[in-house]
């Protein structure tokens, strides 16, 4: 089963190749590149666990093609006091606080001295999993109608049934091998370039909390942050981009100042900060593929193809 899918994905990924090797023949890449580099506007893009000949590619790319780095500070200081950004300001974002970060990631920033956010959800640092890989390797121990898509089906329901769903199938040693450790968070969160957001508490789909639920979401992960860390956390990154709005009231009742989401979109000085977007990079998709992802390009192509094909 496994290799189908990876077969599948492969042959996917093939596609995907082709198709973005269109749009850099086309003119649409260079084209969005130059919007890119307008003043007072960032580009925004995220990693979850890149490979780090990938995440090398894009970050010489960006570099090459005369973008800047920003912190989270920086862009703060753009959205709230109007401050300038040097043109082709990019903002970089990683979800999760994968492992494999600390090895294929970590020593390109230092060494290239690009700033970065990491959005991490505490409670699934302490279990040492992530219940989205859990439910795909432990498809078996699951009730019977969650065997076949299970992260899809298991993003639709309450979130307090998830977790029941789901708290069996945490490594009983604590570590699957998947993300940081606390520790490992603390040595990151110490270097110059790297910066710690929240990601909740229990990786939860904000939509599928109830009020209370969700509250204890936003407030308890950045409490637990400030007290692995000793320093305030103030941004924040919705699980799965998903929101219905109620988040914002939370978020600024306790204190965020900015909160990232997965729409397909440059960063303005009109930009809502609790409702920043960001480009997704792939992290087994190709290199010319990502470049159409980090641009923008990606998405709107592929919402006018299935338009075209009525789908
Ligand atoms: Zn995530």
């Amino acid at each position: 089963m496994l290799e189908e899918n990876k077969f599948k994905r492969f042959i996917r990924n093939i596609l995907a190749a082709l198709l973005a090797y269109y749009l850099i023949l086309s003119g649409a890449v260079k084209k969005a590149k130059k919007q890119c580099l307008e003043q007072d506007k960032v580009l925004s893009a995220f990693f979850h666990d890149p490979p780090e000949k990938l995440f090398t590619a894009c970050i010489l790319w960006l570099k090459k093609n005369g973008f800047v780095f920003i912190s989270t500070e920086q862009l703060l200081d753009f959205l709230y006091q109007k401050k300038s950004l040097p043109a082709g300001a990019v903002w970089i974002t990683f979800d999760d606080g994968w492992n494999r970060n600390l090895s294929q990631v970590i020593p390109v920033i230092k060494e290239m001295d690009v700033p970065l956010t990491f959005f991490i959800p505490t409670a699934e640092i302490e279990k040492g999993a992530f219940w989205f890989n859990q439910v795909i390797k432990h498809k078996k121990r699951l009730p019977p109608e969650f065997r076949t898509r299970p992260f899809e089906k298991l993003l639709e329901i309450k979130n307090t049934e998830r977790l029941k769903i789901v708290q069996d199938l945490y490594p009983e040693s604590g570590d699957s091998g998947d993300p940081m450790s606390i520790a490992d968070i603390r040595e990151i969160a110490a270097l110059p370039q790297v910066t710690i957001g929240s990601h909740t508490v229990n990786h939860v789909v904000t939509v599928n909390c109830e009020p209370g639920e969700l509250e204890q979401e936003i407030k308890n992960s950045k409490a637990t942050l400030e007290q692995w860390l000793g320093k305030e956390i103030i941004s924040f990154a919705y699980p799965n981009g998903d929101y219905d709005g109620r988040e914002k009231l939370f978020l600024q009742k306790h204190g965020y100042k900015i909160a990232a989401t997965i729409e397909n979109n440059y960063i303005t000085a009109d930009t809502d900060p609790f409702f920043v977007p960001r480009n997704c990079v792939l992290d087994d998709g190709s290199f010319a593929e990502n470049l159409c992802h980090m641009l923008g390009v990606w998405t709107p192509f592929i919402e006018k193809l299935k338009k075209f094909f009525g789908r």
